[in-house]
C-alpha cells in the first residue's frame, strides 16, 4: 500500500481525499494556490505545499511543478480528484514515467475514452448502443449537414474533447447548421485547444442516467448501479438520486450490462461511470464514459456502503476490489443537492445540518473566504432514507437547517426545488430546470 498520496486538487473532493486516507493509514500531502492558503484542506492534510498563484493554470494545472512536488515530498502516488488534471491523459502519461502512480486509470484508457468520437466508434464495435450520429469527426458544417440530412433533424453537434457542457450546439433545421457548427467549434477550440467536431440526433428530453463501475488489474469489475442525474442547468447537474425512480427493472438490467461491456471494451480499471441518456420510450444511449472519481459518488457510496476513493486506491496499489459483484446490496434511496456560492466573500456565520443518515462533503468553516475564481460549488449534502420519499423528507429536513451567512447561495433554491411537483413524483428528464425554473424562483423571497 502507498506510504503518501499527493492530492492535485482543492475544496471538498481534496478533503474527501485526504479523510479517506486518514482512515487508510496513508500520509496526504496537499498542493494549493497561494489563495487556497487558509484552506481546510492544507489544515487538514499532513503536508501541504505551496505550488503558486491562484489561476489555476498556473497551479491546479502546473503539470511540472506537481510532479516536481511529489518527487520532493516522496509521495508514491497522485490522486487527481475530479476535473484539473484528472482526464488529462498526457499528465497520467508523465506520472507512469515518473514511477508515481496516477490513481484512475491508464493513460492510453484516459485517452481512448476522452476522445468521445473514438469512444463511440469503440462502443459501435463492441455492441453498445449509441445515438445514430456521424461515423467519425466531420470536417466542416458542410459534412455535418450530410449526416444531419441522413439521422433527420434536430441534431446537436458536440466537441470531440468536449467535457462540462461546453462545444455542444443543439440545430432544429439546415438554416441553424452553420451557426451552431461555428459557435460549437469555436467554443471547444477555446477551452480545449482541440476543434474536432461529431454529430448526434438530438434525444428530446432524456433521462440522463449513468453506471458507477469498479475494475481491478485482475479482471474483476462490478457495477454499483446507477444514478439519475437529470436535473441539469446548462447541462450542469444540481441534485443526482440513486436508484433511479420508476426505472423499469429491466431495463436497469439491461443498461447495466452494457455499462460493464463498455468498461470490457476498452480494458477499463480503476473507478468509472459510463453516461447514457434514455429517451420516453426507454431506448437508451451512451454518450461518454468518465475516467475519475464524480461530484455525485456519495450517493453510490450511501446505498452501496461502499467508500468508492477507498477502492481507487487500493487498485491503483494493484490490490484487489475488497468486494464482488455478490456482495454488493442496494439499501434504501439516497438523494444529493449540490449547494453552490453565488456571491464570493467570507461565511460569516456556518451551520451544517446532521442526524442519522445525513452527509456532508464540504471545505466550508465559519470564517473562511469563498475565492470568485475556483468553481462556485462549496457543499454536497448528501441523504439516505428506506423509501424515495423517505429521502426526500429528509433532504428538505437538512436544507432548512443549513445556515450559510455572509455569501448568497442556491439553498432556497434547492429547498423549494424538494416541493416541486415533477421532482416530488420522481417524474422528471433534463427539460426539469427549463420547465419549473420560473416557478422555483417565483417561491423564493429576496
Ligand atoms: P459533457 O461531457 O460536456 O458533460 P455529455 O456528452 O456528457 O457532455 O452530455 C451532457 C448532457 O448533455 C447530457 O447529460 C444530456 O443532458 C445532454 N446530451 C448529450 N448528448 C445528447 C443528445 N444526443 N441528445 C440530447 N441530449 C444530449
Amino acid at each position: 500500500m502507498f506510504k503518501r498520496i499527493l492530492i492535485a486538487n482543492r475544496g471538498e473532493i481534496a478533503l474527501r481525499i485526504i479523510r479517506c486516507c486518514e482512515e487508510m493509514g496513508i500520509e496526504t500531502v496537499i498542493v494549493y494556490s497561494t489563495e487556497d492558503k487558509n484552506s481546510l484542506p492544507v489544515i487538514l492534510a499532513t503536508k501541504s505545499v505551496c505550488i503558486g498563484p491562484a489561476d489555476s493554470k498556473d497551479s491546479y494545472l502546473n503539470q511540472v511543478i506537481i510532479l516536481e512536488a511529489a518527487k520532493l515530498t516522496k509521495c508514491d502516488a497522485i490522486h487527481p480528484g475530479y476535473g484539473f488534471l484528472s482526464e488529462n491523459a498526457d499528465f497520467a502519461k508523465k506520472c507512469e514515467q515518473s514511477g508515481i502512480k496516477f490513481i484512475g486509470p491508464s493513460s492510453k484508457i484516459i485517452s481512448q475514452m476522452g476522445d468521445k468520437q473514438h469512444a463511440r466508434e469503440l462502443m459501435i464495435k463492441n455492441g453498445v448502443n449509441v445515438v445514430p450520429g456521424s461515423k467519425g469527426i466531420v470536417k466542416n458544417y458542410k459534412d455535418a449537414l450530410s449526416v444531419a440530412e441522413i439521422i433527420g433533424y434536430p441534431v446537436l453537434i458536440k466537441a470531440s474533447a468536449g467535457g462540462g457542457g461546453k462545444g455542444m450546439r443543439k440545430a432544429f433545421s439546415a438554416n441553424e447548421m452553420k451557426d451552431a457548427f461555428n459557435c460549437a467549434q469555436k467554443e471547444t477550440i477555446n477551452a480545449f485547444g482541440n476543434g474536432d467536431m461529431y454529430v448526434e440526433k438530438l434525444i428530446i428530453n432524456p433521462k440522463h442516467i449513468e453506471f458507477q463501475i469498479l475494475a481491478d488489474n485482475y479482471g474483476n469489475i462490478i457495477c454499483l448501479g446507477e444514478r439519475n442525474c437529470s436535473i441539469q442547468r446548462n447541462n450542469q447537474k444540481l441534485l443526482e438520486e440513486t436508484p433511479s425512480w420508476q426505472l423499469p427493472e429491466e431495463l436497469r438490467k439491461k443498461m447495466g450490462e452494457q455499462a460493464i461491456i463498455a468498461a470490457k471494451a476498452c480494458g477499463y480499471t480503476n473507478a468509472g461511470t459510463v453516461e447514457f441518456i434514455v429517451d420516453k420510450n426507454n431506448n437508451f444511449y451512451f454518450i461518454e464514459m468518465n475516467t475519475r472519481i464524480q461530484v455525485e459518488h456519495p450517493v453510490t457510496e450511501m446505498i452501496t456502503g461502499i467508500d468508492i476513493i477507498r477502492e481507487q486506491i487500493r487498485v491503483a496499489a494493484n490490490l484487489k476490489l475488497s468486494v464482488s459483484n455478490d456482495d454488493i446490496k442496494i439499501q434504501g434511496h439516497a438523494i444529493e443537492c449540490r449547494i453552490n456560492a453565488k456571491t464570493p466573500g467570507k461565511v460569516s456565520f456556518l451551520h451544517f445540518p446532521a442526524g442519522q443518515d445525513i452527509r456532508i462533503e464540504s471545505y466550508l468553516y465559519n470564517g473562511c473566504v469563498i475565492s470568485p475564481i475556483y468553481d462556485s460549488m462549496i457543499a454536497k449534502i448528501i441523504v439516505k432514507g428506506k423509501t424515495r420519499l423517505e429521502a426526500v423528507r429528509k433532504m428538505r429536513r437538512a436544507l432548512k437547517e443549513l445556515v450559510i451567512e455572509g455569501i448568497k447561495t442556491n439553498t432556497e433554491y434547492m429547498f423549494f426545488l424538494t416541493y416541486n411537483r415533477d421532482f416530488v413524483n420522481g417524474n422528471y428528464d433534463t427539460s426539469f430546470y427549463e420547465k419549473n425554473n420560473a416557478e422555483i424562483m417565483g417561491l423564493i423571497k429576496e
